[in-house]
């Protein structure tokens, strides 16, 4: 199992940058076992012949005990953007491991194009993904190769050109030792300052398909806007499955799919569901309370 676990970790890091860790701290033995055996389909190279639709077909998973997502039926095509809400433990960030196979379905399955995710060999699949969660892990590794994770041997030219792109640039080049600086773990940067390395590697990454968790989340009010505007640029002209805390910044995203104990409860536009006058209203205008209120305090209205 040691050998095992890491092959795992580094092909893991290899191919999905810092998602083998997460896979390794969250899979349990029985999980990260079946990972490591050849999927019983047979693996098929090359991309998805008819593109990038993704269909979440009546998925159900468990981690064990109960069932956490059930009879989840989700089209998203090729270049929409999709928002995942609702409340904790409602099972967003789960529908986001399926699709990038931390875990395979109990019941139903997963396609991509058309065709079931576990047929895909990995490096192929991983290929179509670029993933940001609500920690961003960087490694004690310099700036440079932390961003050229995304795209293992690229050049000093592309990697400051995706830092450009995700408005890191400035803040990197204004360090002591720029993008030679060891992090150290993170320790030394902001909460946003990190999230845009990140956001830095998957521009690096290029990768049609964008799955963001709770990536705008941060509470740095700081860096807020600078991570927005990096943000909508790394979108732009992608697939996006975003889960998100602040209605706000998904509000205008093609469809918004309400996940409330593991089964979707209500899909649709912002409009259409404010229309509804549900679940998402009620989020939506607490969430808008709750702003206003900070706004109020921040003497800004
Ligand atoms: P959300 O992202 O909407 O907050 P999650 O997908 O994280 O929800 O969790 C859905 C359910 O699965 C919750 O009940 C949570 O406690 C459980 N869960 C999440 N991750 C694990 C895990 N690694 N092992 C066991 N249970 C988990
Ligand atoms: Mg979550």
């Amino acid at each position: 199992f040691m050998l095992g676990a890491f092959l795992l970790s580094s092909i893991g890091a290899r191919l999905f940058g810092a998602m083998g860790r997460l896979r390794i701290q969250e899979a349990s033995l029985a999980r990260v076992d079946a990972l490591l055996r050849l999927p019983d389909l047979p693996l098929l190279e090359g991309v998805a012949a008819d593109g990038d639709s993704i269909r979440f077909e009546k998925v159900g998973f468990s981690y064990g005990r109960d069932f956490v997502l059930e009879n989840i039926d989700l089209e998203i095509e090729a270049g929409q953007k999709i928002a995942l809400v609702g409340p904790s433990g409602a099972g967003k960030s789960t529908l986001a491991r399926l699709l990038l196979r931390f875990f395979d379905p109990d019941t139903g399955r997963v396609t991509l194009g058309g065709r079931d995710i576990r047929s895909f060999s990995q490096p192929v699949l991983a290929e179509r993904f670029a993933a940001m969660f609500q920690d961003n892990f960087l490694f004690s590794q310099t700036i440079r190769a932390n961003i050229a994770i995304g795209r293992p041997g690229a050049s000093d030219a592309e990697i400051a050109e995706a830092a450009r792109l995700s408005r890191a640039d400035d803040f990197i080049r204004a360090l002591p030792a720029g993008y030679d600086t060891v992090l150290h773990r993170g320790e030394g940067l902001s909460g946003g300052q990190k999230q845009r390395i990140a956001i830095a590697r998957a521009f690096l990454k290029n990768a049609p398909i964008l799955v963001l968790d709770e990536a705008a989340a941060y509470l740095d009010p700081d860096g807020q806007y600078e991570i927005q505007a990096a943000l909508n640029a790394l979108a732009t002209g992608r697939t996006v499955i975003a889960i998100a805390h602040r209605l706000s910044s998904v509000r205008h995203f093609d469809r918004i799919v309400y996940l409330e104990g593991g089964r979707i409860t209500e899909c649709g536009s912002h409009d259409a569901l404010i229309a509804l006058d549900g679940a998402y209203a009620r989020q939506w205008r607490s969430h808008a309370a709750a702003r206003s209120f900070t706004l109020r305090n921040a003497g800004t209205v």
